[in-house]
């Protein structure tokens, strides 16, 4: 019997948003580093455009903390 465990469900998901795209998506806490890099490198010639939404921002800081178990 085999239990499989939806790792897209246990990783909490970060808003990014990129005004010059008007594009908004979720992404997983651990990939997001690499598709802001991915999306402005590859749309915006590296410029920070896209970025965490900043409504969440500061909440991110704390799921980053969570998930590192930094806060039990
Ligand atoms: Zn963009």
């Amino acid at each position: 019997m085999t239990t499989q465990s939806d790792d897209a469900d246990e990783s909490p998901r970060v808003p990014i948003v990129c005004p010059a795209c008007e594009t908004t998506a979720r992404i997983p806490l651990s990939d997001v580093a690499d598709r802001l890099e991915n999306h402005n490198e590859r749309l915006h010639d590296g410029e920070a455009v896209a970025k965490v939404d900043p409504d969440v921002a500061d909440r991110v800081a704390d799921l980053v903390a969570s998930d590192l178990g930094l806060l039990d």
